[in-house]
This record gives C-alpha cells, structure tokens and sequence, in this order.
C-alpha cells in the first residue's frame, strides 16, 4: 500500500503521454532509491523550463524568445509559411534542408471525436498573421499545409484553404494555398519522414 506521497507522483506521472501505471510506477521507485540529488536535479529542470520556454507570438513555437530564433531570421522569406501541426515538425522539415521560408504551429489538428475544433488549435493566430502582413505591406505570398495526410490532417487542411483561399469580398486575402507532394504515404507522419522523403514532398508542392 503506497503512501500518500507516492499515490500523488503516481498520479501527476500517469497523465504523462506514454506513461501508463508500471511506468509511473517505475520512476518513482527510481527516484526513491535514488534520494534527494536526482529529485533536485529533475525539480530544477523542470522549474528551468516553466520559467524560460514560453510561446513565440509569431509561430506558435515553443521558444526562449519571442520572436523565436527562425522568425527573428532575416535570411529566411518570411513569405513563405510551412503550417504543421507540432514542434516536433519543425525540426524534421529544417533537418530536410529544403524549406526557407518560416513556420505555423497549429499544436494539434481538428478532431471532433476528441473535442478538438478550430478553437482549440492556432487557427485563428494564422489568419491574424495573414492579415496583418498583408495590412504592413509584406503579404505573404504562400501557405503550405504540411501536414499529415491522415483523416484529421486532411480535414484540417481542407479548413484551412478554405479559410485562407476562399476570396471573401469583403476581406480578399488572396494567399496562393500549397499542400506536399504526395510523397508522403497516406497515414505517414512528417515527424518521421526521412530527408529525402520530406525534401521531395516540399519540392513537388502543388496548389490546393
Ligand atoms: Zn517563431
């Protein structure tokens, strides 16, 4: 019968993506036997992290800087804008070499089975940043929906063009819509994709 104590770590553990009961079960015994340094050690990390990392207010990217050190890039075309769902695609797309341009984290995709819908993800950021480049002067010139191609990837991009693409005219944005070539196997994840794989998607990239 587990303490108190433990039943909390147990608890917060569990919520981890990943991390079922043996799992949580697993770290906590490790920090147990372990002692204090290893817990201080993980404490200070964690504090370091809630304190530093924080939203780049352009992309949406997790950063210790706003803007972010790729939107802060002026050697990128902030023309050009990758939309993906995680940050952990960004870091696949720049390993690939291909893209340029500067990024859009949505941090999810649409999901209605999950509760997951437009307001819940960066949507809304996007359209702001759209329409405040083309209010500077600086209109960005093309958005590519990088994506996966599962069911909520697509979804999630047919959204978009039509948010993006739709002339409205009361509002024309008139934004040229791309989307990755069909490199990328139906189910895949971009997260995973190898460089080449990845490369030739943003290579082939065709108009929705
Ligand atoms: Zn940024």
């Amino acid at each position: 019968m587990y303490s108190s104590a433990v039943k909390n770590l147990l608890a917060v553990l569990e919520r981890l993506p990943g991390v079922g009961p043996k799992t949580a079960e697993r770290f906590v015994l490790h920090f147990l036997k372990t002692g204090k340094g290893e817990v201080a050690r993980l404490q200070m990390a964690l504090e370091e992290l809630s304190q530093k990392v924080k939203s780049c207010a352009v992309c949406q990217n997790f950063a210790e800087a706003s803007p972010c050190e790729i939107c802060a890039d002026q050697k990128r075309d902030h023309r050009q804008i990758a939309v993906v769902a995680e940050p952990q695609d960004v870091a696949a797309i720049e390993h690939s070499g291909e893209f340029h341009g500067v990024y859009h984290i949505l941090r999810g995709v649409l999901n209605p089975l999950e509760g997951i819908g437009p307001e819940q993800i960066k949507i809304a950021e996007l359209l702001d940043r759209v329409r405040r480049a083309t209010a500077a002067g600086e209109p960005i010139q093309e958005i590519i929906l990088a994506l996966n191609p599962d069911i909520e990837g697509e979804a999630t991009m047919n959204f978009l063009n039509r948010e993006l693409a739709a002339p409205d005219a009361a509002e024309p944005r008139g934004v040229k819509v791309t989307r990755l070539a069909k490199g990328l196997p139906m189910g895949s994840d971009i997260e995973y994709a190898d460089d080449a794989t990845l490369a030739s998607a943003f290579k082939g990239r065709r108009e929705i």
